[in-house]
C-alpha cells in the first residue's frame, strides 16, 4: 500500500502538483497549482496510484461483487481504466452530449448491476453524482465512488462510500489580499 507521502511525491514528481504562486483560472492566486493529467500522462502512476486507491476500497470491503466501473469523460476515464484494470472488470464512461452526461458508444447497465463510480478529481462533485443518477436511474447499484484527488474539503458527500487516495485543500486568495503578491513572489499563470 502507497503511503500518503509517497502519493503526494509521485504528483510532485510528475508535475502535477506545484508549488510557487499561481493566477488560477477564476483570477484568484494560490500557492500551488494542481493539474491531474500531469500524473496520468504517466500510465504505469496512474495504475499504481489506482491500484493503491482499489487495495483501499477493498480492505474497506467496497469491491465485492463488481461489475463494471464507470467514470465521467474526459477527467475520469484513464482513473476508471485502472480502477477496472485492478479489479479485473470492464470499464465504461458518461460523456456529454447537449450538456448533458449519457451513455454512448453500445455501453449498457443492466438493473442490478453494481458498479464504482471513478473520477481523477473532486470539487463540488457534480459530474460525479451526474454519473451516480445514470447507474440507478437504468437500475444499478452504485457499491462506491472512487477518486484520486479529493478538493472538496469535506464538502462534496454522495450516497455511496467515497473513498480517495489523496485529500487537498485548496488554497486561494483575493489578488487584493494575496500574501505572495504583498511579498512580491513573481506570478505564474500555469493555464494558459
Ligand atoms: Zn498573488
Amino acid at each position: 500500500m502507497l503511503k500518503a507521502d509517497e502519493v503526494l511525491t509521485i504528483f510532485k514528481d510528475s508535475e502535477a502538483l506545484l508549488e510557487g504562486h499561481f493566477e488560477l483560472r477564476s483570477g484568484l492566486h494560490s500557492p500551488n497549482f494542481f493539474q491531474c493529467a500531469m500524473v496520468l500522462r504517466y500510465p504505469r502512476r496512474a495504475d499504481a496510484l489506482c491500484a493503491a486507491l482499489v487495495e483501499k476500497m477493498t480492505a474497506a470491503g467496497a469491491t465485492t461483487r463488481i461489475d463494471g466501473v464507470i467514470a465521467p469523460a474526459m477527467g475520469g476515464i484513464v482513473v476508471g481504466h485502472e480502477v477496472a484494470r485492478a479489479l479485473n472488470v470492464k470499464s465504461i464512461f458518461a460523456e456529454k452530449q447537449d450538456n448533458k452526461l449519457v451513455l454512448r458508444r453500445g455501453f449498457k447497465i443492466k438493473p442490478g448491476d453494481r458498479y464504482i463510480v471513478a473520477e481523477d478529481v473532486i470539487t463540488r462533485g457534480g459530474r460525479v453524482q451526474e454519473t451516480i443518477d445514470i447507474v440507478t436511474g437504468l437500475g444499478g447499484v452504485v457499491v462506491a465512488v472512487a477518486v484520486l484527488v479529493d478538493r472538496s474539503a469535506g464538502l462534496a458527500s454522495f450516497p455511496a462510500p467515497t473513498f480517495s487516495l489523496l485529500q487537498l485543500a485548496p488554497v486561494t486568495y483575493e489578488p487584493g489580499a494575496c500574501p505572495l503578491c504583498a511579498k512580491g513572489v513573481p506570478i505564474d499563470h500555469p493555464g494558459s
